[in-house]
């Protein structure tokens, strides 16, 4: 499966992603897919509608001490939903569809989600840190919702105007 990654301002990114009803070799395939595209964009999520699947399934990879990604702490989430929510956090964040671009973003400190793993079993997860935080900044995309749509009036105007003349530095150096 060949997969590229959707960018801002592609109106795909505005779609809501839908229920997985399948928990089979075609989303399995996608998962697999989704694995090394975030990796080598040094991501640390991805959600399927940012490779134009409009589905409501995401991968997690967190850095751990070392910075390392390895494989093991990666998550599947599919189907997620929020159980409980807590606290408040800041957090500079970026996304693999708005490339080069990062600001602050408030988010709950603490989170805990029901969601289904690839085989369609049932799990809980409480998270906190930057694992709490990436999920609710890929949750949003299963909405489509990106993390700019929460700058202030001030800061988007800011920020279209910077991500013009960003995206026309990529196509000329292109
Ligand atoms: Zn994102």
């Amino acid at each position: 499966m060949k997969l590229s990654i959707v960018e801002y301002p592609d109106k795909r990114l505005r779609q809501k992603s839908v229920e997985v009803k399948d928990f089979d070799e075609n989303l399995h395939n996608l998962l697999d897919a989704m694995y090394p595209i975030m990796i080598n964009t040094n991501g640390i999520g991805l959600a399927a509608i940012q490779v134009a699947h409009p589905l409501r399934a995401l991968i997690l990879n967190i850095p751990d001490e070392d910075g390392e990604q390895p494989r093991e702490n990666l998550f599947e989430i599919i189907n997620p939903v929020v159980v409980k929510a807590d606290g408040e956090t800041v957090y500079q964040e970026g996304c693999l569809s708005v490339p080069q671009f990062y600001e602050d973003i408030k988010r709950h400190e603490f989170i805990t989600i029901n969601y289904q793993d690839r085989d369609g079993n049932t799990k809980t997860l409480d998270a906190d840190g930057l694992l709490a935080i990436a999920i609710q900044h890929e949750m949003d995309h299963l909405e489509g919702i990106l993390f700019i749509d929460k700058l202030s009036y001030a800061r988007r105007k800011k920020f279209e105007k910077e991500y013009k003349r960003l995206q026309k530095e990529r196509k000329s150096s292109k």
